[in-house]
């Protein structure tokens, strides 16, 4: 199904309207967006700006009111509920500033919750589990519940999540806003590594520094994109990720 010729994202003329009250909230304002694969975004604004509403519509978690989303070749927005779950779970890891991990399951069974639910055998899950546990070195963890982790471990396992289906895409959303420096530094880590290894990385942050670090820089205000800048060859040069 994936046509590897065309961008990953493609994003035209989409809009996500709100109702407060019976104000309505122009969340996404016609966004159009082009994302090639591989590439590293990141998304920074105001409070209030469609940064979340924009990357749920990334992540198919939301659907646009109107306009066109494709994702790896297929277009996304005439799927049907049953149709975009499978699809998400395919395509997209989705990180987010509050974990939002299962509280009774060990950060093991958190980590494979998505290929329990695409039906693939216990076998084949442990088989799938122990090197990403090996990758975020999470080892003597992993029996552990997410209260009994710290906040940079159980973002860790989030990231294990979203892993496991090898997705083409990880988004995050404000994926260090709950962390400590060092913590928060070691994530940002990790996902620039996957980044290298060729997954595609949309990060929403408040954090100058952190945004700063993308090779591209989207800044929303109003549901618009008001800026869209790739770094300056000098500034990838400065930052060491030249390759
Ligand atoms: P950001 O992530 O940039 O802070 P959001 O995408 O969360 O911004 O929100 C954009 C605007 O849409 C805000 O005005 C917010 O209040 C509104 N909004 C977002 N989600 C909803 C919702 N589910 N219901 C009503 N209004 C919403
Ligand atoms: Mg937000």
């Amino acid at each position: 199904m994936a046509d590897t010729g065309s961008p990953l994202i493609r994003v035209q003329g989409v809009n996500k309207t709100f109702l407060l009250g019976d104000e309505p909230v122009h969340a996404v304002n016609n966004i159009g967006l082009i994302v090639n694969r591989g590439d590293y975004l990141s998304v920074m604004g105001p409070s209030g700006s469609g940064k979340s509403t924009l990357l749920n519509m990334l992540g198919l978690l939301d659907v646009p009111d109107n306009g066109e989303y494709w994702l790896a070749g297929a277009n996304t927005v005439p799927m049907d509920e049953e149709q975009r779950a499978v699809y998400r779970r395919e395509q997209i890891g989705f990180v987010f500033q509050s974990y939002h991990l299962v509280p009774r399951l060990t950060a093991a069974e958190n980590m494979e919750l998505p290929l329990m639910l695409a039906g693939i055998s216990p076998a084949e899950r442990r088989r799938r589990l122990a090197p990403i546990i090996d990758r975020l070195g999470l080892g003597s963890r992993a029996g552990h519940l997410p209260n009994q982790l710290s906040g940079g471990q159980r973002q860790r396992v989030a990231i294990g999540r979203a892993l496991i289906m090898k997705p083409n895409l990880l988004l995050a959303d404000e994926p260090t806003g709950n962390l400590d420096t060092q913590s928060g530094a070691e994530v940002v880590q990790l996902l620039e590594e996957l980044n290298r290894d060729g997954i595609t990385l949309v990060v929403v942050t408040h954090d100058a520094d952190l945004g700063a670090r993308a090779r591209r820089h989207i800044r929303m205000v109003d549901g618009l994109i008001v800026q869209d800048q790739m770094k300056t060859p000098a500034e990838i040069l400065q930052s060491g990720d030249a390759q």
